[in-house]
């Protein structure tokens, strides 16, 4: 029996967790999000088990909350008075609500001009302190970095391991509603914390003997204007639509690498076309409207798909990262609707176009 999915995420998996004797005083109702069965979009692109893990049900709207809500109720145990991260969007969103909720400040350090609205909307409404630098995600994180050293306040960010080891619910959550692991998981990678700890957490679940001992593997998808990984170098001046995985200098690289080789999967990476084609094809095929950065590892699966790399029956699970909403000036054109005059026949005639 799968641990039941009205408790608090932190206790359903409380036996999994590196030894979480503590007692956690904040949630907001994280994880336990759907595993969405792609019928239309899965015959389309020729794999009958396509499965949708839509993250964006969280109550920040992304992936991220798995991991903060264990950041910050063990930051507030150990007497934090504040928490500061670097974000490209999510991780500030996060992290500003599990601080208001613990009532203690949140500082946010952002690259100006590059985070999407509905996320900075969210940090801001949470009442978040934010910084904007002239510069990118990695310049903001390797500062974050050197104020957590003089210990003002507690770093939030992925470098933080509470953030990875919460995040590795997602991989359990996906066993236990298919009963055994997939044959292949496939995801955005930006700062290849995710790939990281889910890998982990299939791991983890197999060790423990809640699966036959299988794992699936693992597929990273890039931006190709941001894929150190798949270069095997750094870039300088990483650039994709998808600012969520707007990432030059990856901090959990090895273990993004490690994920990859020990499970006998890729990391490649896709065109911002093709991203924003399938954030589109996956709202008018599904009704699920996900961020840019969550398409980037179904188009990557569309790929594979449409080259014969994945199999008509094999079981693969994309993780849809984050909500669309977040990111709404993606999507909405300036003049999305007809204007026509108020009456049955001009609305009739403008519905034929
Ligand atoms: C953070 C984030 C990513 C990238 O995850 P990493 O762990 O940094 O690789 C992808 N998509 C969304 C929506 C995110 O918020």
């Amino acid at each position: 029996m799968p641990p039941h999915s009205d408790l608090p995420l932190l206790e359903r998996y409380r036996d999994l967790l590196a030894h979480l004797d503590e007692t956690f005083a904040i949630s907001l109702g994280e994880g336990a999000t759907s595993l969405i069965h792609a019928r239309r979009l899965g015959a389309e692109l020729g794999l009958d088990r396509l499965y949708l893990k839509f993250e964006g049900t969280n109550p920040t709207g992304s992936f991220k909350d798995r991991g903060m809500v264990l950041a910050v109720n063990r930051a507030v145990a150990g007497g934090a008075e504040a928490v500061i991260c670097a974000s490209t969007g999510n991780t500030s969103a996060s992290a500003a609500a599990y601080a208001a909720a613990a009532g203690i400040p949140c500082f946010v350090v952002l690259p100006a001009g590059k985070v999407a609205r509905g996320k900075l909307a969210q940090a801001l409404a949470a009442g978040a302190r934010l910084v904007a630098v002239e510069g990118n995600f990695d310049d903001a994180l390797e500062a974050v970095r050197q104020i957590g050293e003089t210990g003002d306040a507690a770093v939030v960010n992925s470098v933080n391991p509470d953030r990875l080891e919460g995040q590795q619910t997602g991989a359990f959550e996906i066993v236990d509603a298919l009963g055994s692991a997939p044959d292949a998981v496939a995801l955005p990678v930006g700062n290849a914390g995710n790939i990281t700890a889910y890998w982990a957490g299939f791991s983890r679940y197999a060790d423990a003997g809640k699966t036959d001992g299988r794992r699936p593997r693992m597929l990273g998808f890039q931006a190709d204007g941001a894929a150190p990984i798949v270069h095997g170098a750094p870039v300088a001046a990483p650039e994709t639509v998808a600012t969520a995985i707007r990432i030059g200098n990856p901090a959990s690289w090895a273990g993004a690498v490690a994920a990859r080789d020990e499970s006998g999967g890729l990391i490649e990476s896709v065109s911002d076309e093709a991203i924003l084609a399938m954030q589109s094809r996956i709202a008018r095929t599904e009704g699920i409207f996900c961020e840019p950065a969550s398409a980037a590892g179904v188009a990557g699966v569309a790929r594979l798909a449409s080259e014969g790399r994945l199999h008509r029956s094999e079981v693969v699970v994309c993780i849809l990262t984050g909500h669309g909403l977040k990111d709404p000036d993606i999507v909405v054109p300036d003049a999305a609707a007809l204007t026509v005059p108020p009456d049955a026949s001009a609305i009739r005639e403008a519905m034929r176009r």
